[in-house]
């Protein structure tokens, strides 16, 4: 791209919340359900039906509102925002417009080694819309059906600020942000299943400029990949139109990931007008400030604070402890592991390449069925520090125990795969080889200090090998006076 342009991109993220029943009524949120099988007139947008609200939804907007830094608003309200389309029964969406829920918060990113504070610019919240299955492709479906399970689900709709530059950026800001709504267990994160759903606004303009360019929104971006190439391509597109002199178009368009192309959706002409207007059927939403602050007393430690706190307690690096704490579960499971063993970096290599190696992901469900618990984890690297087993005979034995669930112990001792055997046996054939060679332990303790590689070899011999040479010095040692 021309050096003199930067790119000024505002990302905005849908999250789907973990609530059991939808934004305004007690229709399951489930995934996965027969179609229409979790509707109500409510939902369904019977004429007559009159919504409630989901307090548990206000209570998780909330919570993110405060871990983003957001002032939240004491009052704010419900507006219904009108479109027709055959996924929305009522023919309006109930969101939240002039009073969202909260305002003017922040989030820190770091991309390519810079730290940058992106303003939060609002989070409001909204019901979601149904789903509409085409019979064969869009082009050529014959009909199309409509499932309702998922109207009226609660979203959460957060926007930045248009502070980012950068396409790594981006995605450092959508990766943070994901982190934290986990954290929260306010959303799973799950961007391929639709839980976390990101566009984005990108215009350039000559560096230093004060005024936006023309901005372009893209959509249908549903992985960090996808995010980070729709907006590499879209700069480079833009970039190549204003040196040529062509004029951008004001337009919303699609990132075809197949193709990696973002094509046109559509132009300024049809941008809709959505006659926002106050819900009727719903009152202004009074938020208690004593609500708040009690939310804002549980609020867990949030990924950036652990992050800081793996590097300082345990001395890991930034590279690690980011690694470590993007999952909550992951992170536990570090820690889990690290308070019984005494060298946490060891465990941190563990965790991430060799248990990550293995694991499907590194989200709760992926650790929730690990096979691996931190104790067993544990059990491994003790059998290598005290010399049971060599490094490279535990890698073998972490396979087998990810396939089996046994503990490290149970693999080694039925497979005959310790260096040292027993440590009672071991004793035992200290002990033998000492009583048979009286005359060299004496020639040890009048100096021979050549005398003792002698006796190591004798128990080595004594145990067909199987000895760990350190461990047989050790003995010897405790039982030879020291010379
Ligand atoms: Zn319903």
């Amino acid at each position: 791209m021309d050096n003199n342009l930067e790119s000024v991109i505002g990302l905005e993220v849908h999250a789907q919340l973990l609530t059991a029943t939808k934004m305004f009524c007690g229709c399951s949120t489930a995934f996965g359900a027969a179609p229409n099988t979790q509707t109500c007139p409510v939902c369904q947008g019977m004429p007559g039906s009159l919504p409630v609200i989901n307090g548990r939804a206000i209570e998780f907007g909330i919570k993110t509102a405060l871990a983003l830094g957001c002032t939240v608003n004491p009052l704010n309200r419900f507006a219904r925002k009108h479109y027709y389309y055959p996924d929305m029964p009522k023919n309006y969406q109930i969101s939240q417009y002039e009073e969202p829920l909260a305002e003017h918060g922040r989030l820190d990113i770091e991309a390519g080694g810079a730290a940058r504070a992106i303003g939060i610019q609002r989070l409001h919240l909204e019901e979601d819309v149904g789903k509409l299955l085409h019979e064969g492709a869009l082009e050529t479906a014959q009909s199309s059906q409509v499932d309702f399970n998922r109207a009226g689900v609660p979203l959460m709709e957060i926007v930045s600020q248009p502070d980012l530059r950068s396409s790594d950026e981006a995605a450092a800001y959508l990766k943070a942000l994901r982190a934290i709504v986990i954290y929260l267990r306010v959303c799973d994160g799950n961007m391929e299943e639709g839980s976390l759903r990101c566009d984005a606004n990108i215009s350039l303009r000559p560096r230093g400029a004060a005024e936006y360019g023309t901005k372009v929104e893209i959509k249908n971006m549903n992985s960090f990949r996808n995010v980070q190439h729709a907006l590499e391509y879209e700069i480079k597109r833009q970039a190549r139109a204003l040196e040529t002199g062509e004029r951008i178009v004001q337009e919303t368009r699609l990132w075809d990931p197949d193709k990696s192309v973002t094509v046109p959706m559509r132009s300024k002409e049809f941008a809709h007008d959505y006659r926002y207007f106050p819900e009727p059927d719903l009152p202004p939403l009074n938020v208690q400030s004593a609500w708040t602050e009690e939310i804002r007393a549980g609020l867990p430690e949030l990924p950036a604070a652990r992050r800081r706190r793996f590097m300082e307690a345990y001395a890991l690096s930034a590279y690690d402890a980011d690694l470590l704490t993007q999952s909550p579960a992951l992170a536990e499971y570090f820690e889990a592991a690290a308070k019984d063993f005494y060298r946490p970096k060891r465990v941190a290599n563990w965790v991430l390449n060799e248990l990550l190696r293995e694991l499907p992901g590194d989200d709760e469900k992926a650790i929730a069925a690990c096979p691996v618990p931190p104790a067993h984890l544990v059990g491994l690297m003790t059998l290598i520090e005290d010399g049971t087993i060599s490094g490279k005979i535990a890698k073998d034995v972490f396979e087998k125990m990810y396939r089996s669930g046994e503990s490290a112990q149970a693999i080694v001792s039925r497979e005959g795969l310790t260096q040292v055997l027993d440590e009672d046996i071991l004793r035992k054939a200290v002990a033998q080889v000492l009583s048979e060679h009286a005359k060299v332990v004496e020639d040890y303790k009048s100096g021979k200090k050549a005398a003792l590689g002698f006796l190591v070899g004798q128990v080595m011999k004594a145990t067909q090998g199987k000895a760990n040479p350190a461990a047989v010095n050790r003995l010897l040692a405790e039982k030879l006076p020291q010379v």
